[in-house]
């Protein structure tokens, strides 16, 4: 295999309305350190990942400079980048800010800034995976029975073998990923990830196991459920 770099793109410019907190939901504390914080922390710390790219809203980048990336000495971080009005806007600003720094072959690992309870075990198969496919998704079997609703109404019932649950890392070669960009921005195609970007150039994106454990954490009870999982696996870490 050839030599190549693994960048971890972190997009954490959204405004967690959904939390109600009066700061962005970001900085709430899990377990006594904000939940971005904790995020970038685990590919600080990964010896799989050379560089992040952090993307903030552009008001938000003095305060995250000064307590998330100083506080926490963090020395990866290649640049902080002003995120945009979508999710997809914010991924390409990061792009665009690492495009004449990386190469055509190395892995972009996407990653929201919201979701803490990655492992090294995710981020290993999602590596391997974008390596010699179109995309690598971390994904999990739906567990409920899913409907397609219109105007209170069921019109549909997919059936539930076919059913995963997008998570983060989407891991891609950075001229993948870059180019899924341009041509969603030239058909104006919004996506609410980045693996439907490429699903929309044609592109085959291939599954790796996710974990039930990953959530993203975006409303009040996430924040509980994610203070149980990280006491969980704190434990096992210590465990040998
Ligand atoms: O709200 P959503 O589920 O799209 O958020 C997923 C991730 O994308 C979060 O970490 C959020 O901060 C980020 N995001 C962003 N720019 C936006 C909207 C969301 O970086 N405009």
């Amino acid at each position: 295999m050839t030599q190549f770099k693994s960048i971890a793109l972190i997009p954490a410019a959204g405004m967690g309305k959904r939390m109600g907190a009066s700061i962005n939901k970001q900085y709430l504390q899990l377990n006594g350190m904000p939940i971005v914080s904790r995020t970038i922390s685990f590919f600080e710390q990964s010896p799989l990942i050379d560089s992040i790219y952090l993307v903030v809203p552009a008001e938000e980048i003095p305060y995250c400079r000064k307590y998330v990336i100083e506080a926490c000495g963090f020395s990866k971080i290649e640049a902080i980048v002003p995120g945009g009005k979508e999710r997809q806007n914010s991924v390409m600003n990061g792009l665009n800010a690492m495009r004449d720094h990386v190469a055509d072959d190395d892995i972009v690992l996407i990653h929201d800034g919201v979701r803490p309870l990655i492992t090294e075990q995710i981020l290993y198969e999602s590596i391997r995976t974008a390596r010699v496919h179109d995309g690598a998704l971390a994904a999990v079997p739906v567990k409920d029975t899913i409907k397609t609703v219109r105007g209170g109404i069921v019109t549909d019932t997919p059936p539930r073998e076919s059913l995963w649950q997008a998570q983060t890392p989407q891991s891609f070669r950075f001229a993948k990923i870059f180019q899924a960009h341009l041509s969603a921005e030239a058909d104006g195609f919004i996506g609410t990830d980045d693996a439907s970007l490429i699903e929309h150039t044609g592109g085959e994106v291939h599954i790796i196991r996710g974990d039930y454990r990953n959530i993203k954490i975006t409303t009040p009870e996430d924040l509980i459920l994610a203070e149980a999982f990280l006491a969980v696996m704190e434990r096992e870490r210590t465990q040998c």
